[in-house]
């Protein structure tokens, strides 16, 4: 007689019991003081929290608007914090990127909507993260910007579509370029894959951190040429 199978429900549920032994066993700390964590997946204390610097609101729309191309009428933006090196925010987003912790994206997405919603951006219609090129993915094995949209969809009600955007081009890495040679790596990097889902649609982007914003634009200017009706994007944080 084979060996009864058990139902991936049953299989879930044992490991999201079992994460919630570990959770009571070793809650979470504050990356910033070591103080409990406010939730498991976001591990920053409310004092950490609060301290780090939020970002000025017409700082992200200025620097989009500098890239050609962009119809400023329909492109505006906003991050959430200040980013620095070697700062906390660098060590959360670092652990969110490449030390496989995509869950921190979700509560730290529900910040991301708070963003928007105090800068007064138009309500989107959609959410779509910056996608990563499919040989990153595969590496990474997940998209934090899309843990991130996940998060923010959630709070503002509205779907979260990570198919919408493509990444076909492998662009190199932007760490060591400067500005104009970052918008010459990344212009042309971006297709929309169901132009449908943008057409006469209010569009927020979402992406973990912005540096000069070649990426984002050059992201916005390919939703905007497949007839989005407004273009935002939303950073968890401005790099300094
Ligand atoms: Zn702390």
């Amino acid at each position: 007689m084979p060996a009864p199978a058990f139902p991936a429900s049953v299989l879930r549920r044992l490991r999201e019991g079992w994460q919630g032994v570990l959770d009571l066993l070793y809650p979470a700390r504050c990356l910033a003081c070591g103080a409990r964590a406010l939730e498991p997946h976001l591990p920053l204390c409310t004092g950490c929290l609060r301290r780090l610097e939020r970002a000025d609101a017409t700082t992200v729309t200025a620097a989009l608007h500098r890239f050609e191309g962009l119809d400023p009428a329909r492109t505006v933006g906003v991050a959430l914090w200040r980013f620095d090196k070697g700062g906390v925010l660098q060590q959360l987003q670092h652990a969110l990127k490449y030390q496989n912790r995509p869950a921190y994206g979700l509560p730290l997405g529900r910040l991301m909507a708070e963003a928007c919603t105090d800068a007064g951006l138009p309500p989107p219609d959609v959410v779509v993260p910056v996608p990563l090129h499919r040989r990153r993915h595969l590496e990474r094995g997940y998209n934090q910007s899309a843990w991130l949209a996940r998060g923010l969809a959630e709070r503002l009600g509205v779907p979260a579509d990570a198919t919408v955007l493509t990444r076909p081009v492998a662009t190199r890495s932007q760490t060591h370029l400067d500005a104009g040679a970052r918008w010459q790596n990344v212009q042309d990097a971006f297709a929309v894959a169901t132009p449908q889902a943008v057409s006469g649609r209010q569009v927020l982007l979402v992406d973990d951190v912005m540096t000069t914003g070649a990426t984002a634009a050059a992201a916005l200017r390919t939703l905007q040429a497949a007839g989005a009706a407004g273009t935002a994007f939303v950073a968890l944080a401005l790099a300094r």
